[in-house]
């Protein structure tokens, strides 16, 4: 049985993982290619977009896929949607894969966002230093906000424009709470900007923030495509592709 899954997350690791110690699974992972140096997933690995929902169309049908677990990231929604065409177009069977967002906690400070550039317009009534966590191609929506301090982090080196007052962070998860406050106490840091990412390997900054009483802007994320199913973990995938199997 060939499985396509796209990943670029904790969770597509653990799935490729648990499906390339089948041996009568054979597993590829898909990712974008935008991490420099990414840990490689169990199985196979293919690097690079597909051209598309048609692309990714035609690599299903010429690897003769028989399912495809979308796995990437809750705000990669391009990929999610192209998944969804593609599944339907090859008549392949589909899947998402998405952990759930950051349950709101007692003593959390609030407040959503529909998108980056609505948390830009939000920010300057929240704070004046700022730990931006959004990723390093999303600074582009906080590039004007040339009165506010930002500590930004990411993975790799942001693209630019940033915003005028900005020190950068690389850095690569998991973090510890521990960590994650003193980070917030030695830059004096009074408002946190994250996505609703979810999962445990970021959370801690949530948390971190919620001991010193700081306001979170919380982007939230996009929709899913109507009538694609979804898990929320690696196992319950694992169950669902071992399901097709019959
Ligand atoms: P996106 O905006 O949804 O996708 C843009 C294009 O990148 C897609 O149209 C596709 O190109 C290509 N692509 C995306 N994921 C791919 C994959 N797994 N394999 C092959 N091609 C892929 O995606 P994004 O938000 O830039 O995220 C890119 C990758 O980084 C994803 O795999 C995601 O899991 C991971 N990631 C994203 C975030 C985030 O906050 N967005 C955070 C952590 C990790 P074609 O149309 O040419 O096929």
């Amino acid at each position: 049985m060939r499985v396509l899954i796209l990943g670029g997350t904790a969770e597509a690791r653990a799935l490729a993982a648990e499906l390339a110690a089948d041996p009568r699974i054979e597993v590829t992972s898909s990712l974008a290619g935008r991490v420099a140096a990414p840990r490689p997933p169990a199985g196979r690995l293919r690097v690079g977009g597909f051209g598309g929902p048609a692309g990714l169309a035609d690599w299903l049908r010429e690897q003769r896929t028989d399912a495809l677990v979308d796995a990437t990231h809750p705000f990669a929604r391009t990929i999610t949607a192209n998944a969804a065409e593609a599944a339907t177009a090859a008549r392949v069977p589909l899947l998402v894969l998405r952990r759930p967002g950051w349950r709101p906690q007692p003593g959390d400070r609030r407040h959503p966002a529909d998108s980056l550039e609505e948390a830009a317009a939000l920010l300057p009534g929240l704070g004046r230093r700022i730990f931006l966590t959004t990723g390093r191609l999303e600074a582009a929506a906080f590039a004007h906000l040339a009165d506010l301090w930002f500590l930004l982090r990411s993975v790799d080196p942001p693209e630019p424009p940033l915003p005028p007052h900005t020190l950068v962070l690389l850095a690569r998860g998991p973090y510890t709470v521990a960590g994650e406050r003193e980070l917030l106490r030695e830059h004096r840091i009074d408002v946190l900007v994250s996505k609703d990412s979810g999962g445990p390997a970021t959370a801690a900054k949530l948390t971190a923030a919620r001991e010193l009483g700081l306001p979170v802007l919380l982007v939230r994320r996009p929709p899913l495509p109507p009538g694609v199913a979804s898990v929320p973990d690696a196992a319950a995938a694992a169950a669902w592709v071992r399901g097709l199997r019959g």
